[in-house]
């Protein structure tokens, strides 16, 4: 179980490269010791949705103007419900975090970390959400 569970994160990780790699405005993005520090989380959640009877993906919503302060994390919890993604938890975790304030009038100052490329779903959600 330990060394499925690593394979997973190892997996997730990987496939969180993948994403990082793709190329991105500079000036977009906080700096890069935050988001390595971020995406090393999104894989500690990614292993703890396994724990949890997930698959291993992991995210969080952070606001890089406030000091790279993380916001709001999510696991998948698929294994429980199948639209129950991790970019969804953490949507739906910043629209508790932020009440009374819209979701939309803080995101465009968010970014959005996640262990994988985001599904169909979660890319609608975020584009529509945090868009
Ligand atoms: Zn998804």
């Amino acid at each position: 179980m330990a060394a499925k569970r690593q394979f997973s994160a190892a997996l997730a990780f990987l496939q969180a490269l993948v994403v990082m790699t793709e190329p991105v405005p500079q000036q977009q993005w906080s700096n890069e010791t935050q988001q390595a520090r971020f995406m090393r989380r999104c894989v500690e959640l990614a292993d703890e949705a396994v724990d949890l009877g997930g698959a291993p993906f992991g995210c969080l919503i952070a606001d890089p103007a406030s000091g790279g302060r993380v916001l709001v994390e999510g696991r998948n919890h698929a294994g429980r419900n199948p639209i129950w993604h991790g970019e969804m938890d953490a949507i739906d975790s910043l629209a508790q975090f932020l009440k009374p304030q819209r979701v939309r009038d803080v995101a465009p100052s968010l970014e959005l970390y996640t262990t994988a490329e985001p599904c169909a779903m979660c890319m609608g959600a975020g584009e529509r959400c945090l868009g």
